[in-house]
């Protein structure tokens, strides 16, 4: 090698998105000619809603096209504090809330504002691929708890307690979550909130993303907890409750101190948001949501096909998401059998022979810190998903031992 090309260590210890890698695959796959389904990358198939497509058109007619603030047109933030107050019983004020690139700038920002090497923070695993990095990007420890299916892959106040040290500076989540589908009620939020009710070093961030994607009567934010109210930083964005993905607009509600710290590093690396983009955003969280619910109606019955195709393949576990798009089935059973003599180990090992053999690409659960599980993404047609889950049990049928 080159002396020249040398890549920082920060970059050469990070692993690259596992979602964004499947999906890569199932990419190449096809563009070598094969039929792949790809039911990796965790996007709604849905394009996002004419009338939130003409608001942008119009904007860019009004001017929409130069910097806006960094943390974003205070009229995307009154929305969003109005937002907040409408459907979370949550108080941030525009001055507490920050709009970035995508929620997972968001979480960036709030990894490099808050954390130093050494602290740690506390994920709710099965986690979303990118927290762990987005975490050891600060320098700072991913400590994680670890579920499986028989709870439901949602953690315990009892497991959280064990997990908590003195240099605990945070809790991340998401709920409903990526990658399980499960969701955290009020109940189950308020026990581990009581744990750390004491704590008022530990702060905790909130993945909402998949808010307007939960099948349980009403969605509930933690930071409504009232002495969580200025620990809480809640994460929220457009891309999957709009189906806005490409559009890159994600947001948080957080302490003053925090927003102001997330604003100075964004002001040094990517400035505010899309200009026209968040004038559409703005007009899409007061515009009805009549589209929004009716996706989330369909995911809602492709749920159910999925769940029920899945649980017809011997050795397949399969869990009862109630958000989101995801399932995440426990396939622990089938690890150890052999297709055509080569020994099927690990989840990564089963998403690659699905992947080779059936052609439909999943994600290892170990991506998500859960080992010996897969997530399936149903946000994709009935046909499509009839058909992956035929092709997945006639491969797993194939397996021996
Ligand atoms: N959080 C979760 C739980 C997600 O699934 C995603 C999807 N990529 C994100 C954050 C980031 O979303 P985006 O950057 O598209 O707003
Ligand atoms: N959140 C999606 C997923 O989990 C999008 C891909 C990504 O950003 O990782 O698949």
């Amino acid at each position: 090698m080159k002396t020249t090309e040398k890549i920082s260590d920060r970059v050469l210890n990070m692993e690259e998105s596992a979602t964004l890698k499947m999906a890569g695959l199932a990419r190449a796959l096809r563009a070598a000619g094969k039929e792949v389904i790809s039911l990796s990358l965790g996007e709604p198939d849905f394009d996002t809603p004419d009338h939130i497509k003409e608001a942008a058109k119009k904007a860019l007619d009004d001017g929409y096209t130069k910097y806006t603030p960094v943390p974003g047109l205070l009229e995307l933030r009154k929305a969003i504090s109005n937002k907040f107050k409408r459907d979370n019983n949550l108080d941030y004020s525009e001055n507490q809330i920050v709009v970035s690139n995508g929620a997972k700038q968001s979480l960036a920002n709030l990894s490099l504002s808050l954390l130093n090497p050494g602290d740690e923070v506390i994920i709710l695993a099965p986690y979303w691929v990118s927290y762990f990095e987005i975490v050891r990007l600060s320098g700072a420890k991913p400590i994680i708890i670890e579920t499986d299916i028989s709870q439901d892959f949602k953690a315990s106040p009892a497991q959280l307690q064990a997990a908590l040290t003195d240099k605990t500076r945070f809790i991340l989540f998401s709920s409903p979550c990526n990658p399980t589908g499960s969701v955290y009620t009020q109940s189950d939020l308020e026990a581990l909130a009581a744990v750390i009710k004491d704590r008022e070093d530990i702060l905790v961030v909130a993945d909402e993303i998949y808010e307007y994607i939960n099948f349980t009567d009403k969605h509930f934010s933690i930071g409504s907890i009232p002495y969580l109210k200025d620990r809480t930083i809640t994460v929220n964005g457009f891309s999957k409750g709009y189906a806005m993905t490409g559009w890159r607009l994600g947001y948080i509600g957080a302490p003053e101190w925090v927003a102001k710290a997330c604003i100075k590093i964004q002001g040094q690396v990517t400035s505010g948001a899309n200009a026209f983009a968040q004038k559409a955003a703005a007009y899409a969280l007061e515009a009805p949501m009549d589209a929004s619910n009716k996706m989330k109606a369909t995911y809602l019955k492709r749920k159910e096909l999925i769940m029920d195709l899945l649980s017809q393949i011997d050795g397949m576990q399969v869990n009862h998401p109630t958000g989101a798009f995801y399932i995440f089935p426990d396939i622990s059973a089938l690890l150890g059998k052999s297709y055509q003599g080569q020994k099927i180990e690990t989840d990564e090992d089963f998403s690659a022979f699905i992947l080779n053999e059936a052609h439909v690409a999943v994600v290892p659960g170990s991506a998500f810190g859960c080992n010996g599980c897969i997530r399936i993404s149903y946000a994709a047609s009935d046909a499509e998903i009839i058909e992956a889950c035929k092709r997945i049990k006639t491969y797993v049928e194939k397996l021996e031992g």
